[in-house]
């Protein structure tokens, strides 16, 4: 499963409830898949490595793409 390599973020779970809400509570588990991207990144030996990292952490610059 995809999870970033900088903010360890990963797949969160929890249940949703159907749009019909009657007695009979339809509630099954679902699951959120976090945006995350295989990208090639730089490393420190200049160098590049390829790592799995979500767009929040792209957008926020914590890595330098190829
Ligand atoms: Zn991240």
């Amino acid at each position: 499963m995809a999870k970033c390599a900088i903010c360890e973020k990963a797949s969160l779970f929890g249940r949703s409830i159907a749009h019909t809400r009657s007695q009979v509570s339809r509630r099954s588990n679902r699951m959120w898949k976090s945006n995350v991207k295989s990208v090639r990144v730089k490393t420190a030996e200049g160098g590049t490595q390829k790592m799995y990292v979500c767009t929040s952490c792209l957008r926020a610059g914590k890595v330098e793409r190829a």
